[in-house]
């Protein structure tokens, strides 16, 4: 149940970034998880639209995942390469003095939030198109 804590972490980091800003919902959370940060990501979308529903806040809010590439830096050949597709080996040089650089990453890129309606401007009543 590793994914369901970390839902739980990035809906409370959510939560206190709309308060802070005053936002009653949110519309969208941008998240960034690495190739190699262990994070199933249809899992951790799972456990959000679950979790999601018991916060007010994040009832609407859509989940947009970005895989971030692993890539690892050669140390030897001064290179870097996909960590996925080589492992710890370097392609270029066959060097294994190498370490990863991007791939671990569980990182909140983006917060949309819902505009509150601007005073005096109407809500029309039947809107032409249903969103
Ligand atoms: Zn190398």
């Amino acid at each position: 149940m590793h994914e369901l804590g970390l839902v739980f972490h990035m809906i409370d980091a959510v939560e206190a970034i709309a308060k802070d800003n005053k936002a009653l919902e949110v519309a969208s959370i941008t998240m960034e998880i690495g190739e190699v940060s262990g994070v199933v990501t249809s899992y951790f979308r799972e456990c959000f639209e679950s979790a999601k529903t018991k916060v007010p806040a994040l009832k609407e809010a859509k989940l947009e995942i970005v895989v971030v590439e692993a890539v690892s830096y050669c140390q030897d050949c001064k290179k870097t390469y996909p960590t996925v597709k080589y492992g710890k080996k370097c392609p270029h040089c066959g060097s294994d003095r190498t370490y990863l650089v991007y791939g671990r990453e569980l990182t909140i890129r983006e917060i949309k939030v819902k505009d509150p309606p601007l005073e005096g401007e109407e809500t029309p009543k039947n809107p032409a198109k249903p969103s």
